[in-house]
């Protein structure tokens, strides 16, 4: 339920720091967002079993005891640090395959049919996508050993750093958005514009980005809408199948 109550939090801040002033709480399609939000929220153990599968499948075979031990006795801060570095690496690749890959883009459209940026659209995210990206960016965390206590840290800020990511927050960060994602680079990255379509796909390092030659941050700017060109239908359900239609048409 913690995780349920921040995201609420941030209802106060975007009305008083809204980056589209003229945005209600009560958007067009906040209801199915908060139905996305709800579900993996209360999903949150269900989800969590799921996500560690491949990991400790890995570990089975892999025990790397050495490198384990040395991990895990790191101090607190390195490993939170190198935690956010790796899992964010990872992310970045699966991230970029959801959009370059055909078959894995009809999952991932969902997420960027959101037209209305805020604190919700950002949990509109396919249920198997969900798994993917966490089944694959929890591996390295897991199989290399980081302590328990750096793990729950990391995943209890990773929840609400992708929720703020995604927030109406008009907040300007001059020199930490070189350094950390922000919203007005989350944004980005669902632009309508030309310049928006497959850039920015990290979601902690900027660096990511310049090093792989995917970075988009014109200054001072937002863009203009937010949304994909195919027609994405509404609401949980319909979305849930939307990959697997009969047609099998991939756009
Ligand atoms: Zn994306
Ligand atoms: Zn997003």
């Amino acid at each position: 339920m913690a995780k349920i109550r921040s995201g609420f939090l941030f209802i106060p801040l975007e009305r008083i720091f809204a980056n589209r002033a003229d945005q209600s709480i009560f958007r067009p399609e906040w209801r199915e967002d908060l139905f996305y939000y709800l579900v993996s929220s209360l999903m949150v153990q269900v989800l969590t079993f799921l996500t560690f599968i491949p990991a400790k499948s890995i570990l089975a075979v892999a025990p790397l005891t050495n490198v384990r031990a040395w991990i895990g006795g790191l101090p607190f801060v390195a490993q939170f640090v190198a935690i956010m570095f790796l899992t964010d690496l990872v992310q970045y690749w699966v991230h970029r395959a959801f959009h370059r890959i055909p078959q894995l883009w009809q999952f991932h459209a969902v997420h960027h049919s959101a037209r209305s940026m805020d604190w919700m659209a950002g949990a509109r995210m396919h249920f198997l996508e969900i798994l993917a990206l966490r089944g694959t960016t929890v591996i390295p965390m897991f199989v290399l050993g980081f302590s328990a206590s750096a793990m729950n840290a990391y995943i209890f800020v990773v929840y609400l750093y992708s929720t703020f990511v995604h927030a109406n927050l008009n907040w300007r960060f001059p020199v930490i958005e070189k350094l950390l994602v922000t919203p007005r680079f989350h944004h980005w990255h669902h632009g309508i514009e030309r310049e928006a379509v497959d850039v920015n796909f990290a979601i902690h390092f900027p660096l990511f980005d310049r090093i792989f030659g995917t970075y988009f941050l014109p200054k001072n700017k937002w863009p203009t809408g937010y949304g994909v060109p195919e027609s994405v239908p509404t609401g949980y359900l319909a979305q849930f199948k939307y990959p697997f239609r009969r047609d099998g048409r991939v756009s």
